[in-house]
């Protein structure tokens, strides 16, 4: 169960009487806190860039795989290798939500180059 602020959507714990992000009353009846509220000094993070960075990742670990396959060209397999570019950057992030998402595209890129590998050796 989490507690979802009613005033910037943000998952809260269960426990917590407060919304972390933004400092809202997260139980009705409870008066606004002013003086406490919490802000760690994290950037917020573009969604956008990251939709962008996943895309990007996505195309370059899986197009070398599919015009590998489909060109029946070993060579254009080897392009996948550039996948791994957006997750190496991410993972060096010091945002932990970028080094979670710089994980997954890791994931996404492994696997496009496994399949890679697949085409270039068969
Ligand atoms: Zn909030």
């Amino acid at each position: 169960m989490t507690r979802i602020c009613k005033n910037c959507s943000f998952e809260n714990q269960d426990d917590y009487d407060y919304c972390a992000k933004c400092g809202t009353p997260l139980i009705e009846g409870l008066q606004p806190k002013q003086v406490y509220v919490y802000r760690r000094e994290q950037p917020e993070i573009n969604k956008k860039a990251l939709v962008a960075a996943y895309i990007v990742t996505i195309f370059l670990s899986w197009s070398g795989f599919i015009v590998g396959l489909l060109a029946k060209n070993r060579m254009m397999a080897t392009f996948t290798f550039f996948g791994f570019f957006m997750p190496f950057y991410l993972v060096q992030s010091r945002h932990p939500t970028l080094r979670k998402h710089g994980l997954i595209m890791m994931v996404i890129s492994l696997l496009g180059v496994a399949c890679s590998f697949y085409v270039m050796l068969h």
